[in-house]
């Protein structure tokens, strides 16, 4: 039943969808080769496109001195001045194709700070991105009609629960609410029925811990748990394993730029070369959509910053390029008394401390004022990894910081998701 309802959707929501996913089950065994000569083709329609169809490119694609017609090879890409999320907004009008659509989805960005950047994408491209998830899914063996929890939200004003209930109920899925327990117990049962988790991983983990800590008996036969949209901490693995039988996959993506990679059953992130194209410049993530016609994504720098492994050949045999790490978000800068330092610099103190032998640690830095960081841990450490832990933040920030550690805290929330470095410093 929940097949039927499945299909009769996405023939109102978008009829593309079923060829967008034959089309990507075809080249999930692609070579590189073939993947890269299929992203130059799909580029200079892309190209072309925008130059002909918004006024903005058409600026400036001429301002570089750059027609489409010199577009030959893939590295010519960079000649395009990249984007940004500020000139998406400023020139939200003359970035939007004027051509003439069928059909349009509105597509809002929700921005931490500022205005949100809203625009309209093409059916083709919403198409592949769903499909490029449902590729995903089927690494796992799993249809999108499948029963699945939900961890999102929770925290809501309780008059929209019945709502969500009833839109879970038609796509087979099922969300928790609080951390209550008798709500946990009620999302246990149904997790007896359930083939896959998805949500923010921080609240994955969080229940998982209170299942463990009130040894509250379990069955489930899950056969993925995806975390979205936050960073999925090394520490959470061992209990989520423990508790619900499988570790958290990742997806990383955004609405402008679509699904950009998806971690396959061996572990490694592989980029969805099929609908964009992906450059890291000085540790930067600058993505072009390829089906982005109606609001063209062409360099964007996403915001992130990631390290590409284009050497390693996977177990699962697919070639799609090896996204090996989002390290964080590019933005608030970490303040000293005299430097600024990027805020990735966490990931690498964090990192260095496992690499060393020590263990994975959830935390959270926030910085109030400047010359001072609060470390937020969730574990208690022992003598040796705070040691190890001083010994890091002393390597980076030298004489530049002070700094306070909390172990055994509570991460600081601001909306529904959870960053690693939260700074309360405005800056001009
Ligand atoms: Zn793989």
């Amino acid at each position: 039943m929940y097949k039927w309802i499945y299909k009769q959707g996405v023939k109102r929501r978008n009829p593309l969808l079923p060829t967008a996913e034959n089309f990507l089950q075809g080249t999930d065994k692609w070579s590189r080769a073939e993947l890269e000569a299929y992203q130059l083709e799909k580029l200079k329609v892309l190209v072309s496109w925008a130059y002909k169809h918004s006024e903005h490119y058409r600026r400036k694609l001429d301002g570089a001195n750059m027609h489409p017609t010199q577009l030959q090879t893939l590295a010519d890409l960079q000649r395009i001045p990249p984007i940004t999320k500020k000139t998406l907004i400023e020139e939200n009008e003359a970035v939007h194709a004027t051509a003439n659509f069928k059909r349009l989805i509105y597509s809002e960005t929700s921005g931490s700070t500022g205005s949100p950047l809203t625009f309209y994408r093409n059916l083709e491209w919403d198409a592949r991105h769903r499909a490029a998830i449902h590729r995903g899914y089927s690494w796992y063996d799993i249809q999108p009609w499948h029963r699945n929890g939900y961890f999102w939200g929770y925290n809501l004003d309780v008059k929209k629960h019945w709502k969500l209930k009833m839109m879970d109920k038609l796509v087979n899925r099922f969300r928790i609410f609080s951390y209550e327990t008798d709500e946990i117990n009620a999302f246990i049962k149904k997790l007896k029925k359930a083939d896959y988790l998805e949500g923010y991983s921080s609240m994955i983990y969080h229940i998982a811990q209170k299942i463990e800590r009130e040894d509250l008996p379990i069955r489930a036969n899950l056969k993925m748990i995806k975390g979205t949209s936050e960073k999925i901490f090394d520490s959470y693995q061992p209990t989520v394993e423990k508790v619900f039988g499988r570790k958290i996959i990742s997806e990383y993506g955004a609405t402008e730029t679509g699904i950009i990679a998806f971690e396959c059953p061996d572990g490694n992130m592989h980029m969805t070369m099929e609908n964009v194209i992906v450059e890291v410049i000085d540790g930067e993530i600058y993505v072009t959509n390829l089906f982005s016609k109606s609001f063209p994504i062409i360099r964007y720098a996403l915001g992130d910053y990631v390290e590409l492994d284009t050497e390693t050949k996977c177990s699962c045999g697919r070639e799609h390029t090896i996204v090996k790490s989002v390290i964080g978000r590019i933005g608030k800068e970490i303040l000293g008394e005299q430097e600024t330092y990027p805020s990735f610099i966490f990931y690498y103190i964090f990192k260095n401390i496992v690499m060393d032998g020590g263990e994975a640690i959830s935390y959270q830095v926030l910085q109030h004022k400047k010359g001072h960081l609060e470390f937020l841990l969730e574990p208690h450490l022992s003598d040796d990894t705070r040691r190890r832990l001083e010994t890091e933040i002393v390597k980076y920030f030298s004489t530049d910081m002070t700094y306070e550690i909390s172990e055994g805290a509570t991460f600081y929330r601001d909306g529904g998701k959870l960053k690693d470095f939260v700074s309360f410093i405005e800056t001009v």
